[in-house]
């Protein structure tokens, strides 16, 4: 009977109070890209997923 250590995380969910961010994916995530939401209120991050909520 071996126990199975499941890593998976669900992708987080950063509120920001700016249209343009960035995102490194954390520690040992991916390299740190800037993202701009442009006219949305919501921006995911293609490398790790992380969602990113505008909030004025
Ligand atoms: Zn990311």
């Amino acid at each position: 009977m071996s126990e199975n250590a499941t890593t998976n995380r669900e992708p987080e969910t950063q509120i920001v109070h700016s249209h343009r961010i960035s995102c490194d994916g954390g520690a040992g995530g991916h390299p740190k890209v800037f993202m701009d939401m442009g006219q949305a209120d919501m921006a995911e991050c293609k490398y790790c997923g992380k969602k990113f909520v505008f909030k004025a």
